[in-house]
């Protein structure tokens, strides 16, 4: 017996969420098969977080078509999922005037594309109005008021709650290791194999990052290969993030837009990525690049207290050898829909590309016949931290497991961290993204041990098999015996 869906979707990301959520409007029968334990882990999880406003990509490539329509698709998408979002507006600075030239050529190239509002600013007493503490140096900048940040990991959660609550089913430790096309006889197209069950779909969408490539080439479809770009990151403290107001960039390169400094969308402050091809994807951080990544950071922001830097991360671009989106149809196998090389502005792109493929499943022959039942609302959990005096009170009063503060740093009850785990968490890092306990100053010196209690007992497993991140991330060994 295999399960039977209209449309399998490969890999949980932005880019699988969104098309996920965006089927789930129809009277569907939608899969999505992630090789991890949860939503958002690949590149998803690990980026600058940012909804450009897209004046980076060369007019007339896939990515100029999705990045701005993607931007302005962004408050509507994250209100009604009940993301935080906010439009702070970017900087590309330059401390030297002879570069006026390339900031303009900016401009125009964002006009091409579509974007609103762009300005070029040359007074230095409204830069420093904008943006208080960037280096005395600057002497122009190309300000776009409609760039933004948004914490990817919650977005593509909330994609996951909302197309879930809508009928989509997802599979996770489903890593999709064959997918073989069918003949006519069979009725539908492809059978797909992952993490040891077999499913059958009309249409497979090749949603799997870095991974798209293995994907495609499963059905014969070589006309791209992946290059994995590894880029590096600090995260500080939320402590000063009032220290920085927008997205600050420096000039672009030919490779990347260079290291930036931004205030992150759930508090604290970002710098980073900087940019470097990999033979093989690792998301392990080194030294030399993450020296890279300060230097960078305090070309723009050389007073900034760098004490208060509290941990590092990496994440892994897509890059497809035309370096570009490769969106649509695969030329090798009907009803097989790559949505690959989505590097940056990915993020940003997404619900855009969401919107995009429905049409291409349209066109190819799927009937889509909308839900009445469709409810394009998801409720967040409820954030103490965040509460005034009388909803703590009611909240309380409601919940006891809400007077239990277990994550100190991030004020997080057990409350929340019982429901995030009611809504799909099975991991520590599970918790820590719906939550943000673990991310505090403490990164998890105090609350750790409470979390593996909370989670072994909901979970009814033991604590010694509640892991970090799946596989064999495993945070305890053996009990201690008493005198030891
Ligand atoms: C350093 C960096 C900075 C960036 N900054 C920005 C930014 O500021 N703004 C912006 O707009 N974009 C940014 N991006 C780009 C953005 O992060 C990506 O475009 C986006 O996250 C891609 O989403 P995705 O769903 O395609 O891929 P992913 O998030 O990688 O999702 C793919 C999923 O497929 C799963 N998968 C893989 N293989 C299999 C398999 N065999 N079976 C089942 N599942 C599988 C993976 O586990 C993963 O969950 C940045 C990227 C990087 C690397």
């Amino acid at each position: 017996m295999s399960d039977r869906y209209d449309v399998i979707i490969v890999g949980a990301g932005i880019i699988g969420t969104g098309i996920a959520r965006e089927l789930s409007r129809y009277k569907l029968d939608v899969g999505v098969l992630e090789k991890k334990p949860d939503v958002g882990w690949g590149t998803t999880k690990a980026n600058s977080g940012i909804i450009h406003a897209g004046y980076d990509a060369k007019p007339g490539t896939v990515k100029s078509s999705f990045s701005a329509p993607g931007n302005k698709m962004y408050e509507k998408w994250t209100e009604v999922l009940s993301v935080p979002f906010k439009r702070l507006g970017s900087f590309v600075s330059t401390e030297d005037e002879s570069q006026l030239g390339k900031l303009e050529k900016l401009l125009e190239q964002g006009e091409e594309n579509g974007v609103e509002g762009l300005e070029i600013i040359t007074d230095r007493r409204k830069i420093e109005e904008l943006e208080p503490n960037i280096t005395k140096g600057v002497e122009a900048v190309l300000y776009a008021p409609t760039a933004g940040v948004v914490a990817p990991y919650k977005l593509s959660i909330a994609l996951y709650e909302n197309a879930r609550a809508n009928g989509v089913d997802f599979q996770f430790n489903s890593p999709v290791n064959d997918i073989t096309k069918t003949s006519e006889a069979d009725g539908f197209e492809f059978y797909v194999e992952a993490g040891g069950s077999r499913y059958e779909g009309d249409y497979v969408i090749n949603a799997a990052g870095i991974y798209s490539g293995k994907i495609a080439d499963m059905v014969g479809d070589d006309s791209f290969s992946i290059f994995p770009a590894r880029g590096e990151y600090y995260l500080l403290d939320s402590e000063i993030e009032e220290y920085v107001r927008r997205i600050n960039f420096p000039l672009p390169t030919e490779e990347s837009k260079g290291i930036l400094v931004t205030p992150a969308a759930e508090g604290s402050i970002i710098f980073g990525p900087n940019h470097q091809p990999l033979d093989k994807p690792s998301v392990a951080t080194t030294q030399t690049g993450l020296d890279q990544v300060l230097n960078g950071a305090m070309k723009l922001f050389p007073d900034i207290d760098t004490s208060k830097i509290r941990t590092n991360f990496a994440g892994l671009r897509a890059k497809a050898g035309s370096d570009d989106f490769v969106i649509g149809e695969s030329g090798a196998a009907r009803n097989f829909i790559n949505v690959a090389g989505i590097q940056s502005p990915g993020l940003t792109a997404a619900p855009a590309i969401s919107k995009h493929v429905i049409g291409i499943l349209e066109e190819s022959g799927l009937e889509l016949s909308e839900d009445p039942g469709f409810d394009p609302k998801r409720e967040p959990i409820p954030k103490f931290a965040e509460m005034d005096t009388e909803e703590i009170v009611s909240y309380t009063d409601k919940y006891e497991a809400a007077k239990d503060i277990v994550c100190r740093c991030e004020e997080v009850t057990r409350a929340e961290i019982e429901e995030a785990i009611d809504r799909g968490a099975t991991t520590l890092d599970g918790i820590k993204f719906r939550t943000r306990s673990r991310m505090g100053s403490c990164q998890g010196g105090f609350c750790t041990p409470r979390l593996i209690e909370i989670l072994a007992d909901k979970l009814g497993i033991s604590p010694k098999e509640v892991t970090k991140k799946g596989d064999n991330s495993y945070l305890l060994a053996e009990e201690t015996k008493k005198g030891e």
